[in-house]
C-alpha cells in the first residue's frame, strides 16, 4: 500500500524543500503534505506551446496565442471608460481585442503597422462572442529575445511572503513537477469508484492531477479540470445528504396528523382571497412532512410579495389543531410588530392567544408572557430574537417560523431546536432569491419548498433608472403620484465607513425634498437607524396610518414592511446597492392594486458595470433572474447571507459556473444513498472511506448543527 502512504509524506521531505520553506508552504498555503501540494491547483495556464485557430477555442481560463491580423479599431467611450476596441482575425474566426489603459501607446502602434501579429492572452466570452483583454502583441518576425523554449505552463498564487522566502509561482510549479516526476511510475490511490469513472467519461485521478498542473493539450486540461470539479462537487452533496439522514434518523419529530377546526374556520372563513396554485402546493408538502414522525427542517424561498407569511400561519394553526404551541421569529422590531399586528387581525374572530415578545417588551408584560407561555395559554409567539433568550420556556413547543432566514445565523437556528424535546418543526423562510444551486448547497441539509407565483391581479412594478440631471422629473412625478392618493418611500443608501455620513446624506434628502414638496401639502416622515425606537415607532407609524406621504429613510425598511397604498419606492445612490438589495426594497411595493414604480437614482456618472446592473433591474422583476445575474458578476461571495458561510471555499469548483455539474453530481448523491444508505456495497469502499474522511472535519458539524 506505498501508494497511500506516498502522499502523506510531509512536504519538508520534498528534495529542494526543507523545514525553512516547508513552514512557510503551511503558514502561506496550508500545505503538508505531498497530497497538499498536489491540490494546490494553478489558478490559470500560459499556453505558448501552440498558435492555436480562434475556431478552437473551447474553453476560459487559459492563455493562449494566436496569429492573425488586425482589420480595424476603434476608440469608444470618454474619460473613465474610454477604451479602444479592435477586431482581430486569424481566418478561421473574430476576437475583439481591448484595451482600457495604454491606449494612446497601442494606437501608435497599430497606426504604424499594418502586418500579422501573435497575439497572447485569455480568451473570454462575453455576450456570446471571443473577446480578450490587454493581449500581449508579439511580432513573429522580430527574433526573441528569450531562447527558452515556449510551453503550456501553470501559474500559481502566492503571497509577498512566500515570494520572500522564495516561493514564487515559479519556484511552486518547479516543486510541483519534481513531485509528478516522482509519482510517475506510482500508484495514485483513486478517490472515485470505477463504476462512476467509467459512466462519467472522468479523466482517472492521477491523470487529472498530472494534467491540471501540465496539461498535454487544452482539451486534456479541461478534462482535468471536469474531473476534479465533479469530484468536489460531489462530495459536497454528499456529505450534506449525509448529514442530512442522519439528522432525520436521529430527530424523530412530532406527528400533527390532522387538519382541524382552527385551520378549517380560518381558512373558509378569515382568509380574504384565494390561495395561490404554488402556496397550496407548498402547504401540501409541508403537511406530508408533519404527518411523516420525522422532524421537518423546510426551507420555504419565496419572491418577495409572494405571501410567505400567511403560509405560515396556516401551518401554525395546523400546529395548534394538534394540540402545539408555534413561534414566529423576525430580525427587527418593526417587522416583528408588523407580524404580530397583522396576524392578531386576521385571528381577530377566533379565540387564539398570540403575544408579541421583544427587546422593549415592559417588564410586567415580559413576566405575563413568559408565565402564559410555560402553562400553555399563549397558541402563538411572536418575535424577535429576544425568542431563543434561554427564560422563554414553552409549554410544547410544535414548530417554530424564521422569517428573512439570512438575517439570522446557523446559531439562532440551533438554539430554536433546542427549545422542546423532540425538537420543534422548523420552517425557514427567505426572500433572498439565491440561486437553486447556490440553495442547495448552502442550505443543503434543508428541504427546499418554493413559492414561485405571486397573488392574482399584482401589476408588475415599472421600473426607471434616472439620473442625478433628471431630479426635477422625479419631483414631478412624486407631486402627481401623491394627488393620485398614493405614497411614496425614498431610501437612502448605509454607507459603512461613515455613519455620520449617511446621516448627513439622509439629512441633506430631507432638507431638499422638504424645498420641493413644502408643507402643509405634503407631509414627510423620516426614520433611520441611529432613532430611539418610539421615534422610529412614531414615524413609522405616522406613515403606515397615511398622515404623511413620503418616507425618507436609510435602509431600515428593507424587510417585510407590507405598505399597500405606498406605490412609489426611489433609491437614492442606486448604483451604491446589491442587486439582491435593490430587488428587496423594490418588492416593498406593488402591494396594493394601484400601478407601482420603481425609480433607481444615480449620479451622471456611471461605472459600465454600475450601469449594467441597473439596466438588469429596469428589465426584470424575477428575482431569481437578479440573483443570477448578480451570481454571474461579482460571484457568489458578495450574495446576501453567503459571506460567512466556509462552505463556499471550493479549491476548483465554481458553483457560479458549475452549475451543470452540481445539478449531476447532487442527483448521483442522492441516488446513491438511496440504494446504499450506509455505502456498504462492495462497489462502495472508496466513496465510503473518502466520505469518513471528509465527515470528520469539525468544521463542517458546526456549520451545519
Ligand atoms: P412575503 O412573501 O414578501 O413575506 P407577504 O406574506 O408579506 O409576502 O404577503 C404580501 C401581501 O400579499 C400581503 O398583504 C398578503 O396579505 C398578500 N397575499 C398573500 N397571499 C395572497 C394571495 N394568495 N392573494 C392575494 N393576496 C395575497
Ligand atoms: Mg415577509
Amino acid at each position: 500500500m506505498e501508494s497511500i502512504d506516498i502522499l502523506n509524506t510531509p512536504i519538508e521531505f520534498l528534495k529542494g524543500v526543507g523545514p525553512k520553506r516547508a513552514a512557510t508552504l503551511q503558514k502561506e498555503f496550508n500545505i503538508f503534505t505531498f497530497r497538499d501540494l498536489l491540490y494546490n491547483f494553478p489558478y490559470r495556464h500560459v499556453d505558448k506551446s501552440t498558435v492555436y485557430r480562434i475556431i478552437d477555442i473551447q474553453a476560459e481560463g487559459s492563455y493562449m496565442q494566436f496569429k492573425g491580423r488586425i482589420t480595424s479599431y476603434q476608440i469608444i467611450g470618454q474619460q473613465r471608460n474610454k477604451r479602444l476596441s479592435a477586431q482581430f482575425t486569424d481566418g478561421t474566426g473574430t476576437l475583439e481585442l481591448v484595451w482600457f489603459n495604454g491606449i494612446k501607446w497601442i494606437e501608435d502602434i497599430l497606426k504604424a503597422n499594418h502586418k500579422e501579429w501573435i497575439i497572447f492572452g485569455k480568451p473570454t466570452l462575453f455576450n456570446h462572442k471571443w473577446n480578450m483583454s490587454h493581449p500581449e502583441l508579439i511580432d513573429p518576425t522580430a527574433k526573441s529575445e528569450q531562447t527558452v523554449p515556449q510551453h503550456f505552463y501553470p501559474i500559481y498564487n502566492t503571497s509577498e511572503k512566500a515570494k520572500k522566502s522564495g516561493l514564487d509561482s515559479k519556484s511552486i510549479a518547479k516543486l510541483t513537477a519534481l513531485l509528478l516526476t516522482q509519482l510517475m511510475s506510482r500508484n495514485i490511490q483513486e478517490t472515485l469508484s470505477p463504476n462512476l469513472i467509467e459512466v462519467h467519461h472522468l479523466l482517472g485521478l492521477k491523470s487529472a492531477l498530472f494534467n491540471i498542473h501540465y496539461p498535454q493539450s487544452q482539451n486534456h486540461l479541461a478534462m482535468a479540470q471536469y474531473r476534479l470539479k465533479f469530484e468536489e462537487l460531489f462530495y459536497v452533496q454528499l456529505k450534506l445528504l449525509k448529514l442530512k439522514l442522519i439528522n432525520s434518523k436521529r430527530y424523530r419529530g412530532h406527528i400533527f396528523a390532522q387538519v382541524g377546526e382552527n385551520f378549517n374556520f380560518f381558512y373558509h372563513h378569515c382568509l380574504k382571497f384565494e390561495l395561490t396554485g404554488a402556496q397550496k402546493r407548498v402547504i401540501k408538502e409541508i403537511r406530508a412532512d408533519l404527518k411523516s414522525g420525522q422532524q421537518m427542517n423546510r426551507l420555504l424561498q419565496g419572491d418577495v410579495g409572494s405571501g410567505k407569511t400567511i403560509t405560515a400561519l396556516l401551518v401554525m394553526l395546523i400546529a395548534l389543531d394538534n394540540g402545539f404551541q408555534s413561534c414566529l421569529m423576525a430580525p427587527t422590531e418593526i417587522l416583528a410588530t408588523q407580524h404580530y399586528e397583522n396576524i392578531t387581525k386576521q385571528l381577530r374572530n377566533m379565540n387564539i392567544q398570540v403575544a408579541l415578545l421583544t427587546g422593549s417588551s415592559k417588564t410586567s408584560e415580559r413576566k405575563s408572557i413568559l408565565e402564559k407561555l410555560k402553562n400553555g395559554e399563549i397558541s402563538i409567539l411572536i418575535g424577535t430574537h429576544a425568542l431563543i433568550e434561554n427564560e422563554v420556556v414553552f409549554k410544547n413547543l410544535g414548530l417554530a417560523v424564521i422569517d428573512e432566514q439570512h438575517r439570522f445565523g446557523v446559531e439562532q437556528r440551533a438554539k430554536l431546536w433546542k427549545k422542546n424535546v423532540p425538537p420543534p418543526h422548523i420552517l425557514v423562510m427567505t426572500a433572498t432569491p439565491i440561486p437553486r444551486t447556490l440553495a442547495m448547497t448552502l442550505y443543503g441539509d434543508l428541504d427546499l419548498s418554493i413559492i414561485d407565483e405571486l397573488p392574482k391581479g399584482r401589476k408588475p412594478i415599472i421600473t426607471k433608472h434616472l439620473y442625478e440631471k433628471d431630479r426635477l422629473l422625479l419631483f414631478g412625478f412624486i407631486k402627481k403620484q401623491i394627488a393620485l392618493g398614493r405614497q411614496v418611500f425614498v431610501v437612502y443608501p448605509l454607507i459603512k465607513e461613515s455613519e455620520t455620513m449617511d446621516l448627513l446624506n439622509l439629512e441633506a434628502g430631507f432638507e431638499a425634498m422638504s424645498h420641493a414638496f413644502p408643507l402643509p401639502q405634503y407631509a414627510i416622515s423620516m426614520v433611520h437607524g441611529k432613532m430611539k425606537n418610539e421615534v422610529k415607532d412614531f414615524e413609522m407609524q405616522r406613515f403606515i396610518k397615511n398622515e404623511t406621504s413620503i418616507l425618507l429613510s436609510t435602509t431600515v425598511i428593507e424587510v417585510g414592511i407590507d405598505i399597500p397604498n405606498a406605490s412609489v419606492m426611489v433609491i437614492e445612490n442606486a448604483e451604491r446597492f446589491g442587486l439582491s438589495q435593490l430587488h428587496q426594497l423594490r418588492g416593498r411595493v406593488g402591494r396594493g392594486s394601484d400601478q407601482s414604480y420603481c425609480i433607481l437614482m444615480s449620479g451622471d456618472k456611471l461605472t459600465n458595470e454600475g450601469k449594467k446592473r441597473l439596466e438588469a433591474m429596469v428589465s426584470t422583476t424575477d428575482g431569481f433572474e437578479i440573483a443570477n445575474f448578480d451570481l454571474k458578476l461579482r460571484g457568489p461571495g458578495d450574495l446576501q447571507g453567503t459571506q460567512q458561510s466556509g462552505i463556499l471555499d471550493f479549491k476548483i469548483a465554481d458553483i457560479s459556473k458549475d452549475e451543470k455539474i452540481l445539478t449531476l453530481t447532487r442527483e448521483i448523491a442522492s441516488k446513491l444513498l438511496e440504494n446504499d444508505p450506509n455505502l456498504t456495497h462492495p462497489e462502495h469502499v472508496i466513496v465510503a472511506q473518502q466520505l469518513k474522511e471528509k465527515l470528520k472535519s469539525e468544521h463542517f458539524f458546526g456549520m451545519i448543527s
